[in-house]
């Protein structure tokens, strides 16, 4: 799950790191009270969207002025912020920080994540940070620092002074930049967080340490223990179908290709996908339905499926262990008929009961396909929807 980029920073004023002062507004009609929080004459107006690269996009206007800051505000209120992360049908600002301008001297990149190659936590570091490191990573990559460390209570100092090392910071800037790494690690473990961004990460002119910046991620499966988390969910940054499926148990993601999947087990959902592009064609999402998907949970899923306007044919690919094919075929054949399905429908069933299954789908009289085995199910709909 993500978070609002005021949530994030919420989150580390939370754990002392260094942030400025910002207000979030929902509205225009809120700028003057909340401008009576902060004392500068210059700000900093961001859209708040769950996508980087907003600088670029025009969601982040320095002003300095009220008058100019209102008239900005007008303008980013409701605008599709099209980045370079959003896609091409980008995202609606519906909310604004407004936040103290810094004096930048210069900008920096800072990470933390969980690495699961190696099991550690990793910090990332560069001495080029701001809205061009995806080019430093892609130019310089040798200018980019890993340093991984074992997850204990504290980071030790010799890892410490590795990551800040690219920066050349001076002694007053170290101590502020350690008890920052500190802090993020500290997040990351107590908040079960997958990763931390602050790009950039500045030293003012005056030679402040300051976070400009704040990505955070948590991971989705352990955010049931944290309901103080669960809370900064906003549901009109994410998909509409993945908000839809998770209210059914069901691990969708909606992909860009034109062969809807329907797949019980994650492992075996990745092989189908895989066998339809072997075929020369896209999968149009990724769907595990779960081992003891229900008949509920079945019409849910091919519901979902067909919502997508891009899908032209649809591939169910069913291995019974727990789940019967009986059920998913009966789940099938009901979901089927409410939707008035019309577009082709490969049906690749076995394991337990899958002969009852085969036949339910036989007797139902609808337009389903067949198939012996995964590839005989991944050839047929890609000719048939051809
Ligand atoms: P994004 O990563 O989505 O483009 P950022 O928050 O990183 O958005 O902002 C983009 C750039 O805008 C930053 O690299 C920085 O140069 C500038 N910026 C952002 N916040 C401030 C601020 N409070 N004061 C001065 N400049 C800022
Ligand atoms: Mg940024």
């Amino acid at each position: 799950m993500n978070i609002h980029e005021h949530q994030a920073k919420d989150l580390l004023r939370e754990y002392n790191a260094p942030v400025s002062k910002g207000v979030v507004i929902y509205s225009l009609n809120e700028i003057d009270e909340k401008l009576k929080e902060l004392n500068s004459d210059q700000f900093v107006l961001k859209a708040q969207i769950h996508a980087g690269g907003r600088g670029k996009a025009g969601g982040v206007k320095l002003v300095t002025n009220i008058k100019d800051l209102k008239l900005e505000a007008k303008k980013l209120f409701g605008k599709i912020l099209v980045t370079h992360q959003t896609g091409p049908q980008g995202k609606e600002v519906k909310r604004l920080y407004i936040e103290e301008a810094s004096d930048i001297l210069k900008e920096f990149y800072l990470s933390c994540l969980v690495d699961r190659e190696s099991s550690k936590i990793a910090f990332i570091s560069c001495i080029d940070g701001g809205m061009d490191i995806e080019k430093v990573a892609k130019e310089n990559p040798e200018k980019i620092i890993t340093t991984k460390i074992d997850l204990k209570n504290k980071v030790d100092e010799k890892d410490i002074d590795k990551i800040l090392n690219p920066f050349k910071f001076n002694n007053d800037q170290k101590k502020t930049a350690s008890k920052l790494i500190e802090a993020l690690y500290k997040i990351l473990v107590e908040k079960d967080a997958n990763l931390i961004e602050i790009n950039p990460l500045i030293i003012t002119k005056k030679n402040e340490v300051i976070c400009l910046d704040a990505k955070i991620n948590f991971d989705d499966n352990a955010l049931f223990r944290r309901p103080e988390i669960i809370k900064l969910r906003d549901l009109n940054e994410e998909e509409p179908a993945e908000v839809e499926a998770s209210k059914f148990d069901l691990s969708y993601i909606k992909l860009n290709g034109s062969i809807g999947c329907m797949v019980n087990g994650a492992g075996l959902a990745m092989a189908t996908m895989d066998i339809i592009k072997l075929y020369g064609e896209e999968p149009a999402n990724f769907l595990d339905v779960g081992g003891g998907a229900s008949k509920e949970k079945v019409t849910a899923a091919l519901k979902l499926i067909l919502d997508d306007k891009n899908v032209k044919g649809i591939l169910i690919n069913i291995f019974g262990g727990i789940m019967r094919c009986d059920v998913l075929a009966q789940g099938v054949v009901d979901a089927a008929k409410e939707t008035n399905i019309s577009i082709p429908l490969v049906v690749r069933l076995a394991g337990t009961n899958f002969k009852e299954g085969k036949l339910i789908l036989n007797k139902s009289g609808l337009d389903i396909l067949s198939a012996e085995d995964l590839n005989d199910a991944a050839k047929k709909i890609v000719k048939a929807i051809k």
